[in-house]
Formats: structure tokens, C-alpha cells, sequence
């Protein structure tokens, strides 16, 4: 079903996207009614040599606003807040300009965000996390207890799809898959890429860590030379458009699901 609504409003000169509320305006925002607010979350860190510090918040914008886009013009009633640019970064302390914000200060900003969402009567949130660093859940569940009124969500883009069939070589920082999707999105901020280091991630010597049950905050500079895990080398732009297109796909299925669901009648 496509809405009748256009994705663009054009005037002259103008293009703005509705569903966007950096973009939109006082005129058309006083008299919508959203079902859905999007807040996107990055971060600002290095990323290997070659990549930009806001690699994360160039994904979250993207893949915030494309999957809206598809979205809204299926009837979805969401509006794309802009973008918090800093994350947790608590593992990079001494990694020069890494910019941190601690959990307690994600979940005071959030707890505001949430404030004036319901003052404009907007009752479902989903947080779209771009960054690994960043973990919504613990605070989720104490603002839920705060917020009864509100549905609260979050979700990894990042994990919505199987990287194997995208990537040769798999890692979760300033990898084939960032540096791919960095090409394809912002070209002219990535350095060539004999510039990058391998991105060689060094395990832990209790295993039991490495088994995924057992957790302890990884100190970055001591697991990685180039702040890198994942070797960038085979990165090319068509992989990036290619994987864009499909996370943005499901992660716009995803919105239109949230923004119709009765938050009342989840369960089956
Ligand atoms: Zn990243």
C-alpha cells in the first residue's frame, strides 16, 4: 500500500522530507499526529586509520532516514528525531577524542526525549543504536517503570542481517562492512584504503569471555594496534549499497509494524 501523502514536499528549491524533524517545519509539524518516534544514537570515535570519527552517526542518519522513507510512504506515522552523536565509549578513555557519555547521563537525556514525546502525544519509541558500545536495555526497563504510558524499543541495525552474506571478512569495528557501507554513503571521508591498519583484534586469554556468557569491558587500546576489528582491505562501495539496501528494507518493515501495533494486544 503507498500513502497518498509525498515523500517530499517540493516547492521551489525546497525539498523536505516530512519524517524528518530536522527537516520539517512548525506549519506542517503542529497539525501531524506521529504514531512513532525514531531516535537514532552513534557515537564519535576513531575508526581504524582511514575511517571518520563520525562514522556512527553518518550510518545511524542514513539507515535512520532511508528506512523511514520506505516507511512513511507505507502509511507509518513516524517522525526521525536528530541523531545524539556521542555514545558510551567508557573502553576507549585513552584514545585521544573518543567523546564518552556514561550510561547514567544516555539515560537522563532519554528520560527529557521521552518528556516531551509525550507532551506532543507520541507513546512509542524506538531507539535506533548504531553503535556497540551503547546498551539501552537496563535503562529501558527502569524508564519503562517511570513512563508506564510509553513503549520503549531499541534495536542494532547492525545485527538485523547475516554479514556473512555480505562480507568476506567479518569484525565489529571500522570493518568490511563499515568501511563498505562508509563508501558507499560518504566517499569523500574515507581515506584510501592502503592508509588502513588489518584491523587486528587480540583475544582474551580466559576464554571463557570469548564464549559469549561471560563479559568484561574490553580496554580498546590493548586489543587493537589501529583501533580497528576487522580487516577493512576487501571493502568496496557495492558491497555497502548493496548491504544498505537490505538493512534498510527490513528495518522499515520493522517501523511499519511498530508504528500500527496495538502496544495493548502484542502477543499471540
Ligand atoms: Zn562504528
Amino acid at each position: 500500500m503507498v500513502s497518498k501523502t509525498l515523500t517530499i514536499i517540493t516547492t521551489t528549491n525546497k525539498m523536505i522530507r516530512p519524517y524528518i524533524l530536522a527537516e520539517t517545519n512548525w506549519k506542517d509539524v503542529k497539525d501531524s499526529n506521529y504514531d512513532l518516534a525514531i531516535l537514532p544514537w552513534g557515537a564519535t570515535e576513531a575508526h581504524n586509520f582511514h575511517l571518520p570519527y563520525a562514522t556512527d552517526i553518518i550510518e545511524a542518519d542514513n539507515i535512520a532516514y532511508e528506512s523511514a522513507k520506505i516507511a512513511w510512504n507505507n502509511g507509518a506515522k513516524i517522525i526521525v528525531l536528530p541523531t545524539i552523536p556521542f555514545g558510551v565509549n567508557t573502553g576507549q578513555a585513552d584514545i585521544k577524542l573518543d567523546m564518552n557519555l556514561n550510561p547514567s547521563t544516555q539515560s537522563a537525556i532519554l528520560s527529557d526525549v521521552i518528556e516531551v514525546l509525550q507532551r506532543a502525544n507520541i507513546f512509542k519509541l524506538l531507539i535506533l543504536n548504531s553503535h556497540g558500545g551503547n546498551d539501552f536495555k537496563s535503562i529501558i526497563r527502569e524508564l519503562g517503570l517511570k513512563f508506564p504510558k510509553m513503549f520503549l524499543s531499541t534495536c542494532n541495525w547492525f545485527q538485523a542481517l547475516d554479514k556473512n552474506e555480505f562480507f568476506e571478512h567479518q569484525g565489529d569495528h571500522a570493518d568490511e562492512m563499515e568501511t563498505s557501507l562508509l563508501l558507499h554513503l560518504s566517499p569523500h571521508l574515507v581515506l584510501p584504503l592502503e592508509d588502513a591498519g588489518e584491523g587486528n583484534e587480540k583475544k582474551h586469554k580466559i576464554k571463557e569471555f570469548s564464549e559469549g556468557w561471560a563479559w568484561s569491558e574490553r580496554k580498546w587500546s590493548q586489543i587493537s594496534e589501529d583501533t580497528g576489528t576487522g580487516n577493512p582491505k576487501f571493502s568496496t562501495k557495492e558491497k555497502g549499497e548493496r548491504y544498505f539496501k537490505a538493512v534498510t528494507v527490513k528495518i522499515s518493515n520493522f517501523l511499519i509494524s511498530l508504528s500500527k501495533a496495538n502496544v495493548n494486544d502484542l502477543y499471540e
